[in-house]
């Protein structure tokens, strides 16, 4: 799953293809010789540029023309992984408690139950186009977080 904004440019390719900002971001890279992913300085295959949300601070990095063979959405999530390992191991734990209640409460992640009588409360959201699954909380103040959230910004803005 990509959360990042991803910009690729191939080696040929024109910077016209990325916004000005990211180009600018591109051309101003150090001209270090290696490869982000394998650190390897053998032919250079392109650059990337990503950032974890719009607004964020914009990363560049040279890919050798080995690892440029990857997708641009393989690419992305390489880049995910390597610069961001935290922070997409704490989404994807999100979303996989998200999907699936655990017996915990999803915003403050202790047992659902732990103030019984009160508690668990489940919450069944229901949308148009989608089946959510029901959402467990221990208390209100965690629901009431939670929803906030939700109402307000999401995660991941999507950018294309
Ligand atoms: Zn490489
Ligand atoms: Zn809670």
């Amino acid at each position: 799953m990509r959360m990042i904004d991803f910009w690729v440019v191939r080696k040929g390719e024109d910077t016209q293809k990325v916004t000005p900002e990211i180009a600018d971001a591109i051309s101003e890279h150090p001209d270090n010789q290696k490869c982000m992913f394998c650190s390897d300085a053998h032919e250079i295959g392109g650059m990337i540029a990503f950032r974890w949300m719009p607004g964020a601070s914009i990363y560049t990095a040279r890919i050798c023309a080995n690892c440029m063979k990857h997708s641009d959405e393989k690419l992305a999530e390489m880049a995910q992984e390597k610069v961001f390992p935290d922070r997409v191991a704490e989404i994807e734990e999100h979303m996989r408690r998200y999907m699936k209640p655990d017996g915990f409460c999803l915003e403050c992640g202790k047992p659902a139950n732990q103030h019984h009588p009160v508690g668990p409360i489940t919450v069944t959201i229901s949308t148009p186009d989608e089946d959510e699954p029901p959402h467990e909380f221990c208390e209100w103040r965690c629901f009431a977080k939670w929803a906030a959230e939700q109402a307000g910004s999401t995660f991941v803005s999507e950018q294309s």
